[in-house]
């Protein structure tokens, strides 16, 4: 079914805005309490290139955990299965910083998605990359088809700055011989991964290979296979949004990923890709009208993958 999608973007924005004043911007990051908290922006792409925008579609954020889903790409695109022995695929039912798991776990983490697995795919790149941080943002632009896209230096120190947490799992599952490389590397690679700046327009691009089977449909560049691109949407679907990924399948229906820094990615196989911003976050830290405006979006579409 063909969609005046602009239009619907528009309806929906004006449904919402009594969700002005619903939430706060992250702030233990400090770098990141500087955003303006009204920004809203949405891009749509489809697999014939059609686009469709709202708002701010064209301002940079801070995509911070969204990176997730590029670093898990590249790990599991270059070495395989075999990144299963070490990080797992369920769901964590805990916030995304959490430690407890860990401990009756063995150091192993239930996601990629959540920080200490995102930290054991830092790892896993750091040891067979040469230089993982050029090579990681290289591999972003090439997914968004952007050379504009690069690190904030500030973010990712005013984040290590703040990082105890993160530092604890990193030397938590070092205990268990599930980090390979020194802990302050990995540490290192994992701030400046969550400081890279896109807007709506150049994540919706870089994830449209996920809704076309692991294919870029625009470039026909195989970025993984389809039973690669299956999993990463399967692992999207159960483990995207932190301890409110049921809630999200519940309501939206699409695979995603969300960041504090109030994006949202969401993908439908066959259909579109799409990238939401409002950096205003619930006390799970997913973004209030982000949130919203997908459930609205695939409802009056009727486009989720239920
Ligand atoms: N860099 C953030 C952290 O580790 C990522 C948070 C997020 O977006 O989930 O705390």
């Amino acid at each position: 079914m063909v969609f005046d999608y602009r239009k619907i973007f528009r309806e929906i924005a004006d449904e919402i805005t009594d969700m002005n004043d619903l939430g706060q911007v992250a702030d233990y990051i400090p770098e990141l309490k500087h955003i303006d908290p009204d920004k809203f922006g949405v891009h749509l792409t489809d697999i014939t290139d059609q686009h469709y925008d709202f708002g701010d579609a064209s301002e940079k954020f801070s995509i911070q955990s969204i990176a997730k889903v590029f670093s898990l790409i590249l790990a599991f695109k270059n070495e395989g299965v075999s990144i299963w022995n070490r990080v797992g695929v369920e769901p964590s039912g805990s916030p995304f910083n959490s430690l407890v798991q860990l401990e009756y776990e063995k150091g192993i983490p239930r996601n990629p998605f959540i920080n200490a697995g995102a930290l054991v795919v830092s790892d896993i790149l750091i040891s067979y990359l040469e230089n993982p941080k050029k090579e990681f943002i290289n591999f972003v632009r090439e997914l968004a088809q952007s050379e504009d896209i690069h690190f904030n230096p500030q973010v990712a120190e005013s984040e290590k700055a703040t990082g105890e947490r993160n530092s604890a799992l990193v030397h938590f599952m070092k205990s268990f011989d599930n980090i390979e490389n020194d802990p302050e590397e990995v540490l290192d690679f994992y701030f400046y991964l969550c400081s890279v700046e896109m807007n709506c327009r150049e994540l919706s691009r870089a994830f449209l290979f996920l809704a076309n089977y692991g294919t870029d449909p625009l470039t026909d560049n195989r970025i993984l296979t389809p039973s690669k691109a299956k999993r990463v949407n399967a692992i999207m679907q159960m483990c995207g949004f932190y301890d409110e990924a049921g809630d999200f399948a519940f309501k939206v229906g699409l695979p995603g990923k969300s960041g504090v820094g109030g994006g949202i990615a969401a993908v439908l196989p066959g259909e579109y890709s799409i990238a939401v911003w409002s950096p205003r976050l619930n006390n799970r830290g997913n973004s209030y009208k982000a949130m919203k405006f997908l459930e609205k979006f695939t409802t009056k579409t009727n486009t989720s993958i239920f």
